[in-house]
């Protein structure tokens, strides 16, 4: 089921005390006065703010689905960090793509893994396997490497994410940026038309939303939910990557 995908580089692991100390110095930031702020800005002018204040310290976070935040982000920063989870489960199509991105955009990539002996989807619930191979490797890699990080997720995506800001300060202390979340669909891809930004090909066999190979199902209604298709049949809709810090 996995696929290999080329040279991993992680630049570090962080300790629970290396935890702890960094969260003590991390950057303090307004999220009100600057959501305020950016509530009639354009993605680009969010990004650009996040470059200007973060620097190196801030990153892309990627599921592949399209390339529309990497390519908007590379255009500030070429060399902006871009942070892909492999759990192990992606289908080829995600895994192609990002290769065509490293291609393309002369990615600076990161990709998290869990560890090897890590429980495994079949062997758990579907909860265990997204906190052990997708939401705890992801956390220790932010926690040790950034101050705030930039998500693809918009208001437009489902019920859930209905009020997503554009600044939040996720569980762990970081900032998240979700420079997309304003932009509706029609807008969205009206924008990657124009510009011609690569999207995963699963989204035209009705993958509205794309994660692993094992719990992702195309949704064939238009207008649904665009993650009615994520553990089908199942009450979970979140990875848990994105859950707000009030929710468990
Ligand atoms: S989406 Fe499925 S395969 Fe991927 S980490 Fe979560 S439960 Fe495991």
């Amino acid at each position: 089921m996995s696929a290999a995908i080329g040279e991993v580089r992680v630049k570090r692991t962080v300790t629970m005390d290396d935890m702890a100390s960094m969260s003590r110095c991390r950057p303090s930031i307004d999220a009100d006065e600057l959501n305020t702020r950016f509530e009639s800005c354009e993605p680009l002018e969010v990004i650009e703010w996040a470059t200007t204040e973060f620097g190196d310290r801030v990153c892309v976070t990627t599921s592949f689905a399209d390339l529309l935040l990497i390519d908007l982000a590379t255009s500030v920063n070429p060399g902006i960090e871009v942070v892909f989870v492999d759990t192990g489960h992606h289908f080829p199509e995600t895994l192609e793509i990002m290769r065509e991105a490293l291609h393309r955009y002369s990615l600076n990539l990161t990709v998290v893994r869990p560890p090897e002996d890590s429980v495994d989807f079949g062997t758990c619930t579907y909860d265990e396997c997204c906190q052990v191979r997708k939401v705890e490797p992801f956390n220790r890699y932010l926690i040790g490497s950034t101050d705030a990080w930039m998500s693809g997720l918009r208001r437009d995506d489902s019920s859930e994410r209905s009020t997503t800001p554009v600044v939040q300060i996720d569980r762990n202390g970081l900032v998240k940026l979700n420079p997309l979340t304003l932009w509706s669909t029609d807008q969205l891809d009206g924008y990657m038309a124009r510009r011609g930004i690569l999207v995963n090909p699963l989204t035209a066999e009705g993958y509205s939303s794309i994660g692993c190979m094992p719990c992702t199902a195309p949704t064939d209604s238009a207008g649904s939910d665009k993650r009615a298709g994520r553990w089908m049949g199942s009450s979970k809709t979140e990875c848990g990557i994105h859950l707000p810090a009030d929710r468990g």
